[in-house]
């Protein structure tokens, strides 16, 4: 295929990149694969634009993958990190900031008692599973199809938009072991966890599950389907994990948990949280989380966990992010979803907009996707063409047919016109 635009200096840093770093980028997503053509090497960021090292600006409607919910270098962020950056930048001893960040997170999610602080989403669910094994001494894991958690050796499974081998390691390097007590099954099914927990009979330590995945293309849960996997969880004395390193401070004030209100006994917590930082969480039961080292036995250790930079970050984004700023953020999802449908309906291209609170993705199908089997069955390659023609004309989509889209409060008329101008091209473009 050829691309409607080319991005000469992205091409010559992919091709250095590509030298010293396999597949030129340190995160597979990040490479165009799905799409085709020339990674963007962004330069700067300011409010909801970016800026490519040809000097092309974009609307970005991916946000760093969730985390700039006030948009790019929001100058109160920014302000901190320059406070905290010159007090020195880590300590290798307690400090304050991690005090405030977790209060923070303890103050605005109810069933976080307490909290432990990690560097990444991929840290917070691999510790939050190696927690809830050593605390409940059984070995299992049942997690969904199409979740994805982090490259955790164990919930690399099925886990979403990269990868589609059903119950086995989607990749080399996780071995049968380290997957065989992953119990993978189709997401919004509880007949399916049920059946699991009959099957295995005090053997399972936790279900894991996005609170509301986003990682195949968004698809929310059924009505009831977590209260459900908490009941059950409960029945069965496993505890009941809520990934909300998505979810998490994006959706709401308290995540999805402020949304649908079910009371998981572990979460998980990453991006927004962090500030455009490498900051992550996993928090919940007090009697749980005194399980963990040095409280208790469970190990779990970090030599950046903490860090005052990453810290001082989350703390002044999660403060900035009051009600009026998630008001914002949901008018902003809502329009942009809106015109995107109806650029599509416009040029007759068979399409669900799913939507889970301020977080909305398209699916080129007609029919509503409640699980990862349905949403492999879009037809994906519709996006290509939309996906280029939206980059030529300056507008940053996720480059897979299978992610969520992201907005910020700092997404004015300015960046929706944008957006709206570039659509009917690319709906033609997807026809
Ligand atoms: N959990 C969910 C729901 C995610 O979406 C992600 C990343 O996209 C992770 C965990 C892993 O987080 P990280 O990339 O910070 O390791």
């Amino acid at each position: 295929m050829s691309y409607p635009y080319e991005a000469p200096v992205s091409q010559v840093l992919f091709d250095r990149a590509a030298a010293v770093t396999p597949g030129g980028v340190n995160s597979p997503v990040r490479a165009f694969r799905a799409v085709g053509g020339t990674p963007r090497f962004m330069v700067s960021g300011k409010g909801p634009y970016l800026t490519d090292a040809d000097g092309r600006e974009y609307v970005d409607l991916v946000c760093s993958w969730g985390p700039m919910i006030l948009g790019h270098a929001h100058p109160e962020v920014i302000g901190a990190v320059q406070a905290a950056v010159t007090r020195g930048t880590s300590f290798g001893t307690p400090g304050e900031g991690e005090v405030l960040l977790g209060e923070e997170i303890v103050a605005r999610i109810g069933p976080v008692e307490q909290v432990r602080l990690v560097s990444s989403g991929t840290e917070a669910t691999m510790s939050a599973i190696r927690l809830a094994r050593g605390f409940t001494g059984r070995a299992k894991v049942v997690k969904f199809a199409g979740c994805y958690h982090g490259h955790v050796d164990a919930l690399l499974a099925a886990a979403g938009s990269g990868v589609a081998t059903f119950g086995l390691p989607d990749t080399p390097g996780v071995t049968g072991a380290q997957a065989g007590d992953t119990i993978v099954l189709p997401y919004n099914d509880l007949e399916a966890v049920r059946a699991a927990f009959a099957a295995h009979p005090g053997e399972i330590a936790c279900v894991i599950t996005e609170a509301s995945p986003g990682n195949m293309g968004v698809v929310p849960p059924a009505a009831g389907f977590n209260a459900g996997l908490k009941s059950l969880c409960a029945e069965n004395g496993a505890l009941y994990i809520s990934d909300e390193v998505m979810t998490g401070f994006r959706v709401s004030k308290a995540g999805w948990f402020g949304l649908d209100g079910v009371e998981p006994d572990l979460m998980t917590f990453g991006k927004v949280m962090g500030g455009g930082f490498p900051a992550a969480a996993f928090g919940g039961r007090a009697d749980v989380m005194g399980h963990l080292a040095p409280a208790g036995p469970v190990y779990q250790a970090g030599t950046l966990s903490g860090n005052p930079v990453a810290t001082a970050a989350g703390l002044a984004q999660l403060r900035l992010c009051d009600d009026a700023v998630y008001a914002t953020v949901d008018a902003v999802s809502e329009r942009v979803s809106s015109l995107v449908s109806e650029a599509l309906t416009k040029e007759g291209v068979a399409h669900r907009l799913q939507k889970a609170g301020n977080m909305f993705s398209v699916f080129f199908t007609d029919e509503q996707v409640t699980n990862y089997d349905e949403a492999k069955r879009q037809q994906a390659f519709r996006f290509t063409g939309f996906f280029h023609s939206m980059l030529a004309q300056g507008v940053y989509l996720p480059p897979s047919a299978f992610e969520s889209w992201f907005v910020s409060a700092a997404h004015d008329d300015a960046a929706i016109e944008r957006i709206a101008a570039a659509l009917p091209a690319a709906a033609r473009a997807a026809a």
